[in-house]
C-alpha cells in the first residue's frame, strides 16, 4: 500500500468520517491560488485511498493492486515524490494483485463494452464535508441513520455575509470512485426540497456495493440506499440504461418500493425486468426503507426485505393490489 500520508503535508486534520484535511498541492497546478484553507481531503480505505480537493476539484484514487491511475500521478508529483519513487510504487501495487482487483478489471471492461461511462462533475461551489462542526446538518444525517464512513457534503456560509446559502445537504454520486453529480436535499421547507445533477442512466449505490456480495437492493430514494447500502434509481422508473448498469454488477437484484403510487410503479417495472419484489408488512406510516431503518436498525430492516423477497409474478401481482387499495 502506498503510504500517502508520509508524503502529505504535517499540518492535519481528521474528521469523524474519516477524511485526513490538509493544504491542497493540485490547486496551483489547476489554475486556482494556492489553498491555505487545508480543503484537500485525503480518505483511506482497506484498499487504498482517494483524494478530492473541495478547491480546485481535483480528485484522484488508488486501489491496491492496480496500476496507478495518471491523476494518482499527478497528485505524487506534487506532492514531490521522485519520478523514481512513483514507479517502484506501481510496481509494488501490482504485487498485490488480488483476485479482486482481477474481478474489477473484468468490471470494468465489461462496464466499457456496454458503454456504462459517466463524464466527471464538479460538485456545487463552497462545498465542504458535513462533520460535529456542522451540527444541524449532522444530526439531520444521524436522525436518518446515515453511515458516518459516506462523505456527505453541505455549502458553508460565511459568517456575517448577508448572503446565506439555503441549509441542504449535498450526496455526491459517484462511479468507479469518481464524482459524477450530485443531489442536494434542502433542510428548510421551501421548495424545491432536492436539486439533482444527474446524469441518463445513472443509478446510485454502486460503489456501495462490496464485491463478496450477492445480492443488491433497488430503491427509489438515496437517503433509503445509503441507510441499507442498496442502489437509488432516483425517481419512481427504472430506465434501460438504468437497468443495463444494475445487471453489469452481477448479483440477485431485489427492488424494494416506497409504500406509495410511485412505489406501484415501480413494482410493475420491476416485474417487466423479471427482477424480485420485497414489500414486507411494515406499518402503513412507515413509508421507505429508511423509515424501516431508523425505526427497527439495519441489520433488521435486511432480514425483513430478505424475508419478503418475492420472484413469483402473481405473488408480487398479490402484493402489488394490496398495495395499492391501501392508498
Ligand atoms: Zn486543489
Amino acid at each position: 500500500m502506498i503510504d500517502l500520508l508520509a508524503y502529505l503535508p504535517s499540518k492535519r486534520k481528521q474528521t469523524a468520517s474519516g477524511w485526513i484535511s490538509v493544504n491542497a498541492p493540485c490547486c496551483v497546478h489547476n489554475g486556482e491560488s494556492a489553498d491555505r484553507r487545508q480543503r484537500g481531503g485525503l480518505k483511506i480505505s482497506e484498499q487504498g485511498w482517494s483524494w478530492h480537493c473541495f478547491n480546485c476539484q481535483f480528485t484522484a484514487s488508488f486501489v491496491q493492486g492496480r496500476n496507478l491511475t495518471f491523476k494518482a500521478r499527478k497528485l505524487l508529483t506534487w506532492l514531490n515524490v521522485p519520478p523514481e519513487e512513483i514507479e517502484r510504487i506501481n510496481l509494488e501495487s501490482l504485487r498485490h494483485r488480488s483476485v479482486h482487483g482481477i474481478l474489477d478489471d473484468r468490471q470494468r471492461t465489461a462496464n466499457a463494452v456496454q458503454n456504462i461511462q459517466f463524464e466527471d462533475r464538479e460538485l456545487p461551489e463552497g462545498f465542504i464535508i458535513v462533520d460535529q462542526h456542522t451540527p444541524v446538518h449532522w444530526q439531520y444525517l444521524r436522525e436518518r441513520c446515515i453511515p458516518q464512513d459516506y462523505p456527505m457534503g453541505m455549502v458553508g456560509g460565511r459568517p456575517n455575509a448577508k448572503w446565506q446559502p439555503r441549509p441542504g445537504i449535498i450526496v455526491p454520486f459517484t462511479y468507479e470512485a469518481r464524482i459524477v453529480g450530485h443531489t442536494t436535499r434542502y433542510l428548510d421547507n421551501k421548495s424545491p426540497k432536492y436539486i439533482h445533477d444527474i446524469q441518463p442512466g445513472y443509478v446510485f449505490g454502486a460503489d456501495l456495493q462490496r464485491p463478496d456480495w450477492q445480492h443488491v437492493l433497488v430503491m427509489e430514494g438515496v437517503f433509503d440506499a445509503l441507510s441499507i447500502s442498496g442502489l437509488a434509481v432516483l425517481h419512481a422508473d427504472i430506465s434501460d440504461a438504468q437497468a443495463r448498469l444494475i445487471r453489469s454488477l452481477g448479483r440477485e437484484i431485489t427492488v424494494v418500493p416506497d409504500q406509495d403510487t410511485a412505489g406501484v410503479k415501480l413494482i410493475d417495472r420491476a416485474v417487466e425486468l423479471g427482477w424480485a419484489v420485497s414489500m414486507p408488512e411494515w406499518p402503513p406510516e412507515m413509508k421507505d426503507v429508511n423509515d424501516a431503518v431508523k425505526q427497527y436498525g439495519r441489520l433488521a430492516t435486511l432480514i425483513h426485505i430478505m424475508q419478503a423477497r418475492e420472484t413469483s409474478k402473481i405473488k408480487i401481482e398479490l402484493r402489488r393490489k394490496q398495495l395499492a387499495k391501501r392508498l
